[in-house]
């Protein structure tokens, strides 16, 4: 586990073997789970993590490595899962407090067989391994499959698959997403590169939904990561950013189907000079500025939150309730026992 850092690129292996690690010193705190296999047969692993303390929370999905090139998305999934968990040693309240509101579920690698691929065989790799040239996963999600920016031909770099959720990588984490839309709030899907903060839909080129209250919470993240950072992040949908339409990704899907308010696609960086081949000396900086982004992006929005975090006055108001309840108990029972006998 101490060996393990954001100075280098890992290996799937590499990656699993942390994760367990992990697990097994902060059996409380994180389990893992097995969200699905793999066209190769390898295993798509999840890492939910709780703190202790943990009462009725908003749960937040974090996912990486859906295309197999992009080795700074599971970097700094990793990341994320070890400055959590280790919030407390930073003496940062702010970090802290996120910590320890949300249940988290961070999918390192959604795509491992791809990943392996693109260390043995393809450096630039995109796709799955299905037989016959793999499928971009991030075009095979159930949100107007095959409409935007997706190809029908195998062999292109957006193969969209033969029809939604036709891979297994997909369909595993659909149905994982499906198993936590009860209180999900919030999915990051983590790609690189572009330094661009999408938010939903990325088929679309007008705004729906809740638009400008994201746009808003990114906007302000990019800000402070700008000035902590100096590293500029823009935010807006897809053909605002990036410059054009995709249909079938991730985020749009759960957004949709799951009806969950805050999801952001984050293209990581840089903007192009050395793309998927990021420096590993830059890990460690796009860890921590990303991280500092997100701390705006995860500050509660929602009025159960508030109150949970609204403590003294919170757990006045829960006494209340509980006294209030216990004594309507006594009513009924006093009632029931005159009413018998
Ligand atoms: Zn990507």
């Amino acid at each position: 586990m101490e060996s393990f850092n954001w100075h280098s690129y890992y290996r799937l292996d590499d990656i699993y073997d942390w994760l367990k690690d992990v697990s097994a010193q902060y059996p409380q705190e994180v389990q893992l789970r097995r969200v699905g296999k793999t066209h190769e047969n390898r295993t798509i692993i999840s890492a939910r993590l709780s703190l202790k303390g943990s009462i009725n929370r908003s749960k937040v999905i974090v996912e990486g490595g859906c295309h197999a090139r992009e080795w700074l998305s599971p970097a700094v999934v990793t990341y994320m899962l070890y400055t959590l968990l280790n919030a407390n040693k930073y003496k940062d309240q702010e970090l802290e407090r996120i910590a320890y509101t949300y249940t988290w579920v961070f999918i390192p690698v959604m795509n491992p067989d791809g990943y392996e691929y693109s260390h043995t065989t393809d450096r630039l790799w995109r796709k799955n391994r299905r037989p016959g040239g793999g499928v971009d996963l991030n075009r095979n999600y159930g949100i107007a499959f095959g409409s935007h920016g997706a190809s029908t031909y195998p062999t292109s770099i957006q193969y969209c698959g033969d029809s939604a959720f036709s891979e297994p990588e997909t369909y595993s984490m659909a149905t994982m997403a499906r198993e936590h839309r009860h209180k999900l709030e919030y999915y990051i899907s983590f790609h690189s590169y572009g330094q661009f903060l999408i938010i939903p839909y990325a088929h679309l080129i007008e705004h729906e939904d809740n638009y400008d209250k994201v746009k808003k919470m990114a906007d302000k993240a990019a800000e402070r990561m700008k000035v902590n950072h100096g590293i500029t992040y823009k935010s807006g949908t897809a053909y605002e950013t990036v410059g054009y339409l995709a249909s079938g990704t991730s985020s749009d899907w759960v957004k949709r189907a799951l009806n969950v308010s805050y999801v952001f696609t984050i293209e990581l960086p840089d903007t192009g000079a050395h793309g998927y081949a990021l420096p590993p000396g830059r890990i460690l900086p796009s860890c921590q500025a990303i991280m500092d982004g997100l701390l705006d992006i995860f500050t509660p929005q929602s009025k159960r939150f508030l109150r949970l975090h609204d403590s003294a006055a919170g757990k006045n108001r829960l006494c209340v309730k509980v006294i209030f309840f216990c004594n309507m108990f006594l009513y009924v029972m006093i009632y029931a026992i005159n009413y018998l006998c």
